[in-house]
């Protein structure tokens, strides 16, 4: 059921609210043990639903909150062992908005190591499954917030996104995500990936709910201070969608191209004008990606020494300094991170600096302005948002080029800061095939008026 249908089912007094919350736990422990979606579930929840009110917006919804987001007094580990004993001691910004606008959490949802990687299999407490078929990913990082929704263990999610985390999962799950304009929603509260790109947003079972939830947890923040309260209220009566035909050149698998090549003429047989556009530097977005992103994930992950975050506390049984932050790093990270950190060091090097940082910021600017040029024209993009289906799990965990891969179409949104949802098309050998559609900035209102319509032209 959808936030609104289970609303509208309390307001009918054909469920109570404290059955609705039991319902999704009985569900959460027939199924958790098989997908591995959540992390920590929070039986005593149901001591504490009865204070929720009825007239609240998010009164009904039940949320599994993707284990980077801090929820006061609960363990918050980002997948990693290195924080698995640490308990969060404040509420992120979005799980204040959350707990005023009546929702309520029933767990933590599983994700790949401090949000890095595109499987779920990066996490240090084992790789999550998709639902719809249990020997394949489903997808990442966000990987267990999107399981738990399409599995039925809540009615909404929260994720993050920072190169297509939320949209990927929720694509390979065969449900909506929603990745807002960068500053829209505070980042206070979130364990910090790559900050540049960072934004959390919704998984939901359709886009109204996804709508719903960010209409909640946007606007200022004064403890994040890229946040800013605007919102682009114009959606125009004539809508031209822009596909830009680089995203179906490399890369991309013949199921996806003809699943979403399919949903394309469906949008163009509708009121809607398609036309074909021009983003001429997509092929620069990905190597653009993992340069910045790894950059700005060594700095992020330095406050994981032992002293501050980690492993130890205090003075460590090691036998210097230098020895504490080897032993604690060492043992802390899985590959993943510490790849990263190596790349993203390296690149910010005295010596390399100029030909890999300076260099990735001028791509990314050049993407940038390929968005605005192509806006001039449309207003909205429509692609699709993997290059293939679901895979199985241990495909690719080897091959960490294949795996980035998977981000191909989704980070160009993060380089330029740029709205985007994903949400299911199609169909292709019983797995679900997700199309996404991207915005100007600050424009979500016209972004959710195309998707909701987009939804009922796919169904
Ligand atoms: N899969 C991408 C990566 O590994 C994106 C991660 C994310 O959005 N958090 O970097």
């Amino acid at each position: 059921m959808t936030i609104k249908e289970t609303q509208e089912k309390l307001k009918r007094k054909e469920i109570s609210h404290r059955e609705m919350v039991s319902s999704f736990l009985s569900r959460i422990k027939e199924r958790n043990e098989k997908t591995n979606s959540l992390l920590s579930v929070f039986e005593d929840v149901i001591d504490k639903e009865s204070s929720v009110k009825e007239d609240l917006p998010l009164y009904g919804a039940v949320f599994v909150v993707k284990d980077n987001i801090l929820i006061k007094d609960e363990r918050c580990t980002s997948g990693s062992k290195i924080l698995e004993h640490y308990v969060a001691p404040f509420d992120a910004t979005v799980i204040e908005k959350i707990k005023e606008g009546g929702g309520v959490f029933v767990g933590k949802g599983n994700m790949d190591e401090f949000a890095m990687g595109s499987s779920t299999e990066n996490s240090a407490f084992g790789p999550a499954r998709n639902p719809l078929d249990l020997e394949r990913v489903p997808g990442g990082s966000s990987g267990g917030p999107a399981a738990a929704v399409s599995d039925g263990m809540c009615n909404v999610a929260l994720g993050s996104d920072t190169g297509g985390s939320i949209r990927q999962p929720s694509a390979f799950c065969g449900v909506v995500g929603f990745k807002p304009t960068y500053g829209t929603v505070s980042r206070s509260g979130v364990i910090a990936m790559a900050s540049s790109f960072d934004q959390v947003g919704p998984i939901a079972k359709n886009v109204e709910d996804a709508e719903l939830v960010f209409k909640v947890i946007h606007g200022k923040d004064v403890l994040d201070s890229v946040t800013s309260d605007l919102v682009s209220k114009v959606v125009k009566k004539k809508i031209r969608v822009g596909v830009p035909k680089e995203y179906f050149v490399e890369g991309i698998s013949k199921d996806i191209k003809e699943t979403i090549e399919g949903a394309i003429s469906k949008v163009d047989a509708s009121e809607f004008e398609v036309v074909e556009i021009s983003l001429p530097h997509t092929e620069y977005a990905l190597p653009a990606y993992e340069i910045i992103m790894a950059s700005e994930v060594s700095a992020n992950m330095a406050r994981y020494d032992g002293i501050r975050y980690g492993l130890e506390f205090g003075r460590p049984a090691a036998k210097s300094i230098q020895d504490a932050y080897l032993k604690n790093r060492g043992e802390g990270f899985g590959k993943e991170v510490k790849r990263r950190v190596i790349l993203g060091t390296y690149a910010l090097s005295a010596g390399y600096y100029d030909a890999y940082y300076v260099k990735a910021q001028k791509i990314r600017a050049l993407i940038a302005e390929d968005f605005k040029k192509a806006f001039a024209k449309v207003d909205v993009i429509l692609t699709p948002t993997t290059p293939t289906l679901p895979f199985k799990i241990g495909e690719k965990i080897e091959d960490p080029l294949s795996m980035h891969l998977s981000d191909i179409f989704t980070v160009t949104a993060n380089l330029a800061g740029l709205p985007a949802i994903t949400l299911p098309c199609g169909e292709k050998k019983g797995l679900p095939v997700g199309a996404q559609i991207l915005a100007k900035r600050f424009h979500e209102d016209t972004l959710f008026a195309v998707a909701k319509k987009c939804e009922k032209i796919w169904k």
